[in-house]
This record gives C-alpha cells, structure tokens and sequence, in this order.
C-alpha cells in the first residue's frame, strides 16, 4: 500500500466518523489506527513515524484527559470570551428567550430530520371553519366594494362594520368559553387571506383585533376578571380595540419608548386606588380612531417604592377605555390611501389603576415579554396571510389578463418577456402559499417558532412586493388608473405598510432572522454563552468546556457533511421520497450541513460583533429563509398527494429558492471576516463551484402556460382567495373574459389560420355578419366571437372621471 492510499483510507475513515458524529474516543482511536498504519506499514521513514506519534501525542492527550484539556484550551477560551461577551440588556435578552423553536432549527443545524417536516398531517380546516369561510366570509366578500371603501367613504360602510361585529369576525381568536370563535391560526389566517384578495382596507380593519393586541394579551396574561369582562364583549363586536406600543421617538426600536407611568395614589370610582399617572404620546395605531379600549404599553416606574421593589419596573401594558378623562384620541393618518382606522393618540397624567394593567399588579413590568411573545406567533399569522392572498390573486387575475389581453395580434401570455413575470407571479404564489400553511400549522400544533414566523413575515411580505410589481407591469395602464374597475393599485400602494408594521422588514431581515436564529437554533451557543456569565464561575467552566468539545463535533460533522455532499453534488445526501422531487430534498440536505458549518465560523471570528455586520447577517438570514421556504413547498408537493401537473410550480420554487440559498452563501464568503479563510472555506461549501442555476426558460413557459387557462392546477394555486365570474365585479370581469375568449378561441384560430382578417374599415359586427352571411362562419361561431370581444372589452377597460374630480372635503385639513 502506498502512502496515499493510507492517507486516503484514514481521510475517509475521519470523514465517516464526522458524518455520523462519533465521539471523542472513536476519533482518538482512528487517528492512532492510522499513525500505527503509517508506522508499522513502513509507509513513513522512522523520523516521520516519530513526529507522527508526537503530533497525534499533542492532539490526543489533552483533548481526552478534561482536566488537561480545560486547563490547555477551554479556560483559555472561556476567558477570551468573557471579554469578548457583548453586554446583553434584559430587553434583548427576553427578545431572544421569546417563542420555541422549530423546524428552521433542525435546517440551521446542518442534517435536517425530515420526517419531522413530513411526519405532521396535512394541515386542514375543521367543519366550522370551513363553513364560516364559506359562508360569512364570502358574504362580507361580496359587500366590499374596494372603491367605495377607500376612495368615496374613506371607511368601511355602517353595515360592514356591523355585519363583522355580528359575526364575530373580531373575535376570531377568542374562545368559545368567552363567546369568540375559537378558530385555529389556520382558518385565521384563511379569513384575512380571503378578505385580502377583496379589499386589503377591509383585511386590516379584521387582521387586527385578531393579532397582536388586547384580545391576544388579555387570553395569555389577563386576570379572570378582565377576560371575563372584556374576552366576550371583544368577540361580539361591543368593544374595538387598538393596541399602542409605537411613538415618535420610538419605531422599530420600541423597547425604548418614552411613554411613562408612575406609581401613585388616585381616585377610581369613588375609591382611592393605587396604580398609574401616565403620559404617553403613540402614532400609526390602527383602529385607534374608533377604538373604543385602547392597549398601551408605557414604561412603569415606582420613585416612591410604593410596590416595595426597584424604582425602574419596566414596560407594562394596560387597558384603558377611551372615554377615560385625558385620553385624546380620534383624528387618523392616511395610509397610502387605505381606509383602515389608523391614527395618533394621547394623554397626558391620566391616571390607570393598577386592574386595568394587563394581568394586574404581577404583570407590571413585564409587558416586553409579553409583547414579543405574542408577537413570536403573531406575526406568522396576519401578514404573511395578507401576502399569500396578494399572491394568489395577482396570479390568478394576471394569468386571466395575459390571456384576454392581445397585442401584435396575440395573447400578451405568450409573449416570453411576460411569461417571465408570469412565471415569477405562479412560482412565488405557490412557495408563499406553502410556507403561510406550514408556519400557521406550526402555531396550531402549539409551538411560537419565533424565528420561523420572522422569516415569513420577511419573505411573504417581500414575495408580495415582487408579485404585485409583476402583476402592475403585466397589466400596464389597467392596473395605473385608479377607479371601481382597478382591482390592483390599492393592493399595489398598500404594499409597503406590510413591508413596516409588525416588525419593519430590513430591521428583520438584518437583526432578526439570523440574530435570534443563531442564539436559539444553534445546539451549543446559548449553552457556552450561559456557562461564560455563570457567576459560579468553576461550575461555569465546567460546562463551558462540555459545550465546547460539543460544539467542536458540531462543527466538524457539519463541515464533513457538506464536503462530501458537495463533491458528491448532493447524491449522497439523504431524501426522504423518490421519483422526481428527491434531489431537492438532497440539495437542501447539502445545503444544510454547508450554512450550519459557515455560520460557525462566522460566529467563531466575529462572536459578538456579527450583531453589528448586518449585511452579513442579513445574508444568512436569506440562507435560512429560503431554505425554509424551500422544505415548505417540498412539504405542500407532499401534503397535496403529489399531484404531478403542479410539479412546474415545485420545481420553480425550489430552483428559485435553492439559487437563493447558494447566492447568499456565496456573498457571506466573498464577504466573510478573514479573505484567506473565505477562500478556504469555500473549497468545503463549494468544492465543485455553484451548480444550482435559476429556473430556466423552458420551465417558466411551463409555469407561465398553468397561469393562462383555467386548470386543477389554477384552482389548487389560488385556492382561498375571492373568486367570481360575476362581470359586475371587477375581478369577476376578467374571470368572465377568459373563459369567453377560450369559448372563442377555436374559431379565431381558424381564421387566423385562414388569413381572415377584419377590414381596417368595417367595425367588428358588421365583418362578423359579414362573415356569416359568406358562410366563413356559423350564427352560432359569431355569438362566441362577439361575447369574447365584448367580454374583453369589459376586462380591459379602466375608469374615467369628470375632468375636476371631486376634492376631498376642505374641512379634511391636517394638523
Ligand atoms: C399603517 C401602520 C399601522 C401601524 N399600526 C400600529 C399599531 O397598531 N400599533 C403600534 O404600536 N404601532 C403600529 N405601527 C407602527 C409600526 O410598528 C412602526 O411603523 C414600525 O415599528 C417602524 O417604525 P417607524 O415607522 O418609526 O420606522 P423606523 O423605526 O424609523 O425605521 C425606519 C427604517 O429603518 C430600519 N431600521 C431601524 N432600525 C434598524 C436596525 N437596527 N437595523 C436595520 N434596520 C433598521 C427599519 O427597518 C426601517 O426600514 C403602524 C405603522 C403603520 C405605518
């Protein structure tokens, strides 16, 4: 045996063991398996045997004998990083303890267990919330009129509000026990979504009572007799609610809002109580003008020592009804022309005993808590919805104008420039549609995976962006001018409301996903972090040095599982189903094991300061995301029994999202910390350079085609949003139109094939009888022709106005 064969046996002996993550002893006794090889073999001269036998002496001793090996390297290391430690406020620290953690974990640890992604059932909607979807909320569909909302009332008609409040859309989440609906994240999430692909004002107007705000606070936190008395009035409609957290002075960073309360004596009905004098001053709130209680959360602080603790008690939330004396509240912002409630509010020394604090005197100071908490599941809920239904309905209307619309004398769907959009608009809808109904299944099974619903905050609402953009440019002028015809521009101009609330999404992207995902998913590091602050500080070293040595076989396996994924270009990476979505499966696999491995390293250089690179961090945010969103569609394929005519739509998306995940971990390497160490981390993340290519053409033909005649697929793609073929509605309209033209399009292609073509000067009618009369057609051939082009006509046609268009109230003035 030569020496490279030894070498070779020995390498691929350790890469086995890192792959299955052997431990300490099995590694000791491989390497001096191979030296004694080396040695005995003669595969080395005596002086390399001798230098061989010291170099693994060096290694081996002190790595298996803990005393030596804590006293060599882990104090050491314990030391540096109690240096390096960044100092973690208690407002970051509950930001990074709130929610569980999930399946993103097990794809940021490097071997995703699939069957924990494919073992839980299909997700679905129980009898009642079916029912309800089916009836109320189609009911209330059909009463919003979009245009009417935003433009004539700049509010939702009487009836609307009434129409809700009766049927308990406030109180979606609230259980039946206190009179709500009860419903699962899942059918909350379908509601908005439908209301979404109707009226995004009238979305909204549901979408926030139902997440993060009293209600939600008041279930988890509330005392009995607040949920008993505010619980049912909530979900029959007698209360509206808004929830002020925002300020001036306090946006995305609103853990330091200047909104204050302190404790003090003061009259309550007719009684001297103790609780608050408060002054707060909030922007933005939604359903703040009509809210008839308003959630507030404000900083508590006791100079007095009235509640016998520290002075500085922190962030608190209480409910205060509107009509409390000081309280000013009413006028409203406009946003982007949505006619949802929205508005400023304040008050200044108003006093709020201390039962209107949310779960009364315990609760005070832990209002950051509870909001991150809430907001941990929350924002996995409303938005993401919001965006699904965007998408659904910008590919199902699109895909419906693309066919009708004609230039150049053929369906704009067939003209390959906006088959790319189209083919963007089906594959984003698909993926984003996955990932709404895993993440809601998620919460439902009882998890708050707080990174998780980040990255669907981020991606859904940025997805809809990219959609809507789409949609706009596919439609051209039909979708500019506004009007009761025009069933895009709101939905276009609201798109960046959801890009700011609930979490502004470049603040998320680029401290959130990644930031909280590495304290949380990764096995070791909150382990390490804990041992370097425990004040025992032998017993601290103690378990520093286990997480360590963990740490360290984490980090090995994961780099020997992407190496040998890579070279062997994902084949020998496991997938838990065959046939043709099995080398996703496999890809995402390789994918895993080489983000776990550089987000170590980048951890290793940067510790602490990886919090202030976020153009790093942001990419490995994107890294996690897609491959989220990846492992979601793969799950919908699945859930959906594989149906092989949607396999376009998958494969689209896991191209797409896999593209993604390779781009972002090839700008984190361009860009890591130590060039060097950059371009030799590569060879393991990369070893046979980047293979995966964005969707090709062909396959966006494939996608774009599913989009512009009606289909299972359609259906199943845009299933849950308003649909209708009533050519009085706008969207209907279109719907209309596209089946009239398929009506139609055998005949028009016969005469195209013919060469018939219409005179330049005889209107469309008269050639048509025309026709008839030479019996080129039939009577009945004409009526297909006439309905589709009158049909068509109606789905292209936009709104016009009086030249001076009405002007908006003048008593409409700001303040
Ligand atoms: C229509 C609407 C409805 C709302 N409803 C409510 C409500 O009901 N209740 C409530 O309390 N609030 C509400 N808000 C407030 C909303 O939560 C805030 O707008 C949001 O937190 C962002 O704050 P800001 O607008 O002040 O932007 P800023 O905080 O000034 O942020 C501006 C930009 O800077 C980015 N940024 C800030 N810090 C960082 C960072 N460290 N790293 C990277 N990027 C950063 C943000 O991502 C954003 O892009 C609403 C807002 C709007 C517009």
């Amino acid at each position: 045996m030569g020496l490279l064969t030894g070498l070779g046996i020995v390498a691929a002996f350790l890469v086995a063991l890192a792959r299955v993550r052997a431990p300490l002893v099995a590694w000791t006794a491989v390497a001096a398996a191979g030296v004694a090889l080396a040695d005995f073999a003669g595969l080395v001269s005596p002086g390399g045997a001798a230098v061989l036998w010291a170099l693994f002496l060096l290694v081996a001793v002190p790595f298996n004998i803990p005393p030596l090996r804590r006293a060599l390297i882990s104090n050491p290391l314990l030391a540096r990083t109690r240096r390096v430690l960044p100092p973690m406020s208690q407002t970051e620290r509950e930001a990074i303890d709130a929610g569980t953690v999930w399946w993103e974990a097990e794809l940021f640890r490097g071997n995703p267990d699939w069957s924990q992604l494919l073992g839980a059932r299909a997700p679905e909607l129980t009898e009642e919330e079916r029912s309800f979807i089916e009836g109320p909320v189609e009911e209330l569909c059909g009463m919003l009129d979009d245009w009417q909302i935003t433009h004539e009332l700049n509010d939702l008609p009487p009836e609307v509000w009434e129409f809700m409040k009766r049927h308990r859309f406030f109180g979606m989440i609230i259980p039946r026990s206190h009179d709500g609906l009860g419903f699962s994240a899942l059918a909350h999430s379908s509601v908005v979504m439908k209301l979404a692909s109707r009226s995004v004002s009238g979305a909204v107007t549901v979408m926030v009572p139902n997440s993060l705000g009293p209600a939600e606070l008041l279930m988890h936190y509330g005392t009995d007799a607040q949920k008993d008395y505010y619980l049912p009035r909530l979900a029959r409609g007698e209360e509206v609610p808004c929830f002020a957290l925002t300020g001036p002075w306090a946006g995305s960073d609103a853990g330091s809002i200047p909104d204050h309360g302190v404790v003090c004596m003061g009259r309550h009905q007719g009684r001297e109580v103790l609780g608050f004098r408060v002054t707060w001053e909030k922007r933005y709130i939604t359903l703040g003008p009509v809210a008839t209680v308003l959630g507030l959360a404000f900083k508590a602080y006791d100079p007095d020592r009235l509640l016998g603790g520290d002075e500085d008690l922190g962030i608190t939330c209480a409910l205060i009804p509107t009509n409390t004396p000081g309280v000013n509240i009413g006028r409203r912002h406009y946003p982007l022309d949505s006619a949802f409630q929205n508005g400023p509010n304040s008050g200044e020394d108003v006093f709020v005993p201390m039962d209107w604090v949310i779960g009364g005197e315990a609760n005070v100071g832990k209002g950051w808590r509870m909001l991150v908490e809430s907001l941990s599941a929350g924002r996995g809920i409303s938005l993401p919805a919001l965006g699904a239904g965007s998408g659904k309905l910008a590919a199902r209307i699109t895909g419906a104008y693309a066919r009708v619309r004609q230039q150049f004398r053929l369906p704009i769907g067939r003209f390959e420039g906006v088959e790319e959009a189209l083919a963007r608009i089906g594959g984003l809808a698909y993926m984003m549609d996955a990932a709404r109904v895993l993440t809601t299944a998620a919460i439902d099974s009882g998890e708050k995976p707080a990174v998780a619903t980040a990255i669907v905050k981020y991606h859904l609402t940025e997805a809809m962006r990219q959609v809507v953009n789409d949609a706009m440019d596919v439609h051209g002028g039909r979708g500019i001018c506004l009007g009761p015809a025009n069933y895009l521009g709101r939905v276009y101009q609201t798109v960046p409301i959801s890009i700011t609330v609930e979490g502004a999404n470049i603040l998320t992207r680029s401290m959130i996903i990644f930031g909280q995902g590495a304290m949380r998913c990764h096995p070791y590091l909150v382990r390490e972090i804990a041992a370097a602050g425990d004040p025992d500080r032998s017993a601290g070293a103690r378990e520093f040095d286990r997480a360590l040595f963990g740490h360290m076989g984490y980090t090995l396996t994961n780099a020997a599982r992407a190496l040998v994924y890579g070279l062997s270009r994902g084949r020998l990476a496991p997938s838990p189903v065959a046939g043709p979505t099995a080398k996703y499966y496999r890809r995402l696999a390789r994918m895993s094991a080489a983000y776990a491995f550089l987000a170590d390293l980048a951890l290793l250089f940067l510790g602490g300061a990886l919090k202030r690179r976020e153009m790093l961090s942001g990419r490995f945010a994107d890294g996690l995301s897609f491959m989220y969103l990846c492992s979601a569609s793969l799950k919908r394929f699945e859930d959906y029994r594989r149906p092989e005519a949607d396999l376009p739509l998958l494969e689209w998306a896991c191209k797409y999202c896999l593209y993604q995940v390779q781009g972002a971990l090839d700008e984190i390497l361009r860009n890591f910390p130590a060039r060097t160490l950059g371009q030799l981390l590569r060879v393991v993340v990369f070893p046979l350079g980047r293979r995966f290519r964005y969707p090709n053409d062909a396959l966006a033909h494939r996608v774009a085609s599913l989009l512009l005649e009606p289909s299972e697929t359609r259906d199943r793609l845009t299933a849950g949003i308003f649909i209708t073929e009533d050519p009085s509605q706008p969207t209907g309209r279109v719907e209309y139109a596209l089946r009239k033209v398929l009506a139609a399009e055998a005949v028009e292609r016969e005469l195209r094939k013919r060469t018939v073509i219409q005179p330049p000067c005889l209107d469309y009618d008269a050639w048509l009888a025309d026709l008839v009369t030479q019996q080129v057609i039939t009577r009945e051939e004409a009526d297909l022709l006439r309905e589709a082009r009158d049909a068509t006509r109606a789905a292209i046609d936009v709104d016009d106005f009086p030249p001076r268009r009405k002007a908006r109230a003048a008593t409409d003035k700001a303040a």
